[in-house]
């Protein structure tokens, strides 16, 4: 079988062999968490003990609510459900962009960074009845917002900060109180855990509305019953996330060792976001001239995964949303390729790599030249 060389965590990073173990150990529990007899109890105790890892994982406080989602898509809607004013980035994963039709947006800078002074305008404007929502780390770049300044800036104009920290959880430390936040979304399967699962963090005093309140699970706040052996997967990743989160170090190195030679092949090629605080393991790369399309199929057949961007503009040959908001021109933003990588990537992956980038850029310049 073909060596698949994965460089794409921040789309989905595996499942970690932990987390599948739990996951079988409960799939044949059988019984139904809301039920009160010993099998129903038995799956509850599993639905609240992956609660407890998921608090543990961002330190929220024991009064925190912690609601089980089926991802980091659904913890963004119910965190802007039922607000009078949702205000975000311009910069921001499709999930918020389009959480509400009423979406406010701010403008971002040429890193993707929001502007604080057009945000305070905007909170100046209202009546402090709003939830500010930005990302803690971009998907596409990986930079970092700056969430206590946001925190305390929403907080003074009354409004309520939420941070998807979706991509950030098991990259970069994530302490839901030490950054002042007041709901943060989620996933499981960004650090390891199964797809369809995922949670939004809510400090207590925080009300939040339902949409779909269904039979009243999970505080009547999302009906439906609990994937019970999802949730025991999402539990274990998270603790595992957190608990390797030194592991990034390495992973940082081999990032800075894959741009520093990317740009010695070629100096025209460009990092976003790269002077930046950014999470260490992302790297966004502009090969100007070739379509990133073309770059992902010609990794894909050395066994490569890369993607363009989020999951969502990828395969659509469309210019990332996150470039176009920071002022890149469409036709460098669509010559980008975002690498992710995870904790089992080693420097035979990145050699990999950089032998078809760099076959790719030279045939560009061949190109050029004789046109
Ligand atoms: N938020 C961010 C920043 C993401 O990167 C993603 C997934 O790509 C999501 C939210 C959505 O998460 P999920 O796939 O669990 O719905």
């Amino acid at each position: 079988m073909k060596h698949i060389v994965y460089m794409d965590h921040n789309a989905t990073a595996p499942l970690r062999a932990e987390a599948r173990e739990a996951i079988m150990a409960t799939l044949d529990l059988g019984g139904n968490p809301s039920s009160v007899h010993s099998a129903g109890r038995k799956a509850r105790r599993v639905v609240e003990d992956a609660r407890e890892l998921v608090r543990a994982a961002v330190h929220a406080p024991k009064t925190a609510q912690v609601i089980f989602t089926s991802g980091g898509t659904e913890a963004n809607t119910l965190a802007l459900n039922g607000v009078t004013r949702a205000l975000t980035s311009s910069a921001e994963h499709a999930s918020i962009l389009k959480a509400r039709d009423d979406m406010e947006t701010v403008p971002v800078d040429g890193n993707g960074k929001i502007d604080l002074g057009h945000l305070q305008d905007s909170l100046s404007n209202g009546d402090g009845n709003a939830v500010v929502s930005v990302m803690m780390a971009n998907n596409e770049t990986g930079v970092l917002q700056n969430i206590n300044d946001i925190a305390h800036l929403a907080h003074r104009y009354g409004a309520l900060l939420h941070v998807d920290a979706v991509q950030a959880l098991g990259k970069v430390h994530v302490d839901f109180v030490a950054l002042g936040v007041d709901m943060m979304s989620l996933s499981a399967h960004k650090v390891g855990g199964p797809t369809g699962a995922g949670a939004l963090v809510a400090s207590k005093d925080v009300k939040l509305v339902a949409n779909n309140p269904g039979g009243g699970q999970e505080g009547g706040l999302r009906g439906g019953t609990e994937n019970v052996s999802g949730l025991a997967g999402f539990g274990v990743a998270a603790g595992m996330a957190v608990a390797e989160l030194a592991e990034m170090d390495a992973v940082k190195i081999l990032r800075d060792q894959l741009e520093q030679r990317v740009l010695e092949i070629a100096p025209n090629a460009m990092i976003f976001g790269k002077n930046v605080d950014r999470l260490p393991n992302t790297s966004f790369i502009a090969l100007p001239g070739v379509l990133a399309e073309s770059q992902i199929m010609a990794m894909d057949l050395a066994g490569i995964c890369v993607s363009a961007g989020s999951a969502c503009s990828s395969g659509k040959s469309l210019a990332s949303a996150t470039l176009a908001a920071m002022g890149v021109p469409e036709t460098l933003a669509k010559s980008a390729i975002r690498v992710s990588l995870g904790h089992s990537n080693v420097n035979d992956d990145i050699e990999s790599f950089l032998s078809v980038w760099k076959d790719l850029y030279e045939r560009n310049e061949a190109k050029q030249s004789a046109a």
